[in-house]
């Protein structure tokens, strides 16, 4: 099957394109594209190709006061390189850390991996957590933002129209906490190269007396998109990190495992993700 590429240089080319083409998909690195353009009807498809897209707003990671602008275009290794995001977020910085190969990391961005929307996306999975927005941008130049629980709305499918790019994902600073805990657990059937099994993305933040104020809590690859799992972070609320009983913890696992509905596939069955998953959530409050 033959495609035809259009490389837009800058942003009003990028929206002339959109306009222009009736069928079409976005390359970024192709590292999912790729594979999947090899299934894809020949309906005349055109590839605007922004790996030459030279718009700031798309590319850089840009630290506000109040949040973080992650281009969509950034790469897992700008994501893993950054100084801020390692020390404030490690649940971003250990998911995109782990994400296949240190060559598929220089390519593979964060625009791409939210758009494929794979239940399994590790910095999805991470940006869920931290409860990101996705900021979204048509082809007549309206820019609208939402939250992104609400961009997945299916297995490989998000709320975005055929006219709708991603342009960044919008990450909230929060200055008053004392104590991040955070990070990425990803259980796979390999050490790389590897989509995740289970995962699970978990951001708490504590006061000075160690109590929790705030808790993200995202699981992956045991949904049909990935899910904020918003009662178990509830139910960390006002709880010492540094004393939580093993009951408790016992009682926060049920809570993550009520979000997930597991299927069994060639790479590991329903009741094993169960049991990861309700081992792993445990195993953060030990
Ligand atoms: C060997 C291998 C191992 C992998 N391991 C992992 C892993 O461990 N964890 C993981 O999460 N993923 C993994 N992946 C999947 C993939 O690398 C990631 O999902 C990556 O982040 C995709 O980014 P990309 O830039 O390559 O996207 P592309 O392939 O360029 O695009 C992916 C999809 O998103 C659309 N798209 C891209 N950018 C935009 C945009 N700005 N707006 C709208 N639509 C857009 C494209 O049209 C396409 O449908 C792996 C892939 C391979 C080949």
């Amino acid at each position: 099957m033959k495609f035809n590429v259009i490389s837009p240089k800058t942003k009003t080319d990028l929206l002339k394109a959109m306009k222009n083409e009736t069928y079409f998909r976005f390359g970024a690195g192709y590292t999912d594209l790729i594979p999947e353009m090899k299934k894809m009807e020949d309906i005349g498809y055109s590839i605007i190709n922004l790996a030459q897209l030279n718009d700031q707003t798309f590319r850089n990671i840009k630290r506000g006061q109040d949040v973080i602008r992650i281009g969509t275009l950034a790469t897992a290794a700008q994501i893993v390189n950054d100084e801020f995001i390692a020390e404030n977020f490690p649940v971003l910085h250990q998911a995109a850390n782990c994400l296949a190969s240190s060559q598929i990391r220089q390519v593979a961005t964060v625009g791409g991996n939210l758009c494929t929307a794979s239940p399994s996306g590790d910095i999805s999975c991470a940006l869920v957590s931290i409860q990101a927005q996705c900021e979204i941008l048509s082809e007549s130049g309206n820019l609208r933002l939402i939250p992104i629980a609400d961009f997945f709305i299916g297995p490989r499918k998000t709320s975005m129209k055929n006219n709708e790019i991603l342009r960044s994902v919008i990450v909230p600073i929060n200055v008053k906490h004392h104590e991040v805990h955070s990070g990425f657990l990803k259980v796979g059937t390999r050490r790389s190269m590897e989509c995740s099994v289970v995962s699970l993305a978990y951001h708490i933040l504590t006061d000075k007396k160690a109590i929790i104020h705030k808790a993200g809590i995202a699981i992956g690859a045991v949904a049909p998109t990935i899910r904020y799992a918003e009662e178990a972070g509830n139910f960390l609320l006002g709880k010492n990190i540094s004393s939580i009983h093993p009951d408790d913890s016992e009682l926060f696992a049920n809570e993550v495992l009520k979000y997930a509905s597991p299927i069994s596939d060639l790479r590991a069955s329903a009741w094993y993700r169960s049991e990861v998953l309700f081992n792993i959530s445990k195993s953060i409050l030990e």
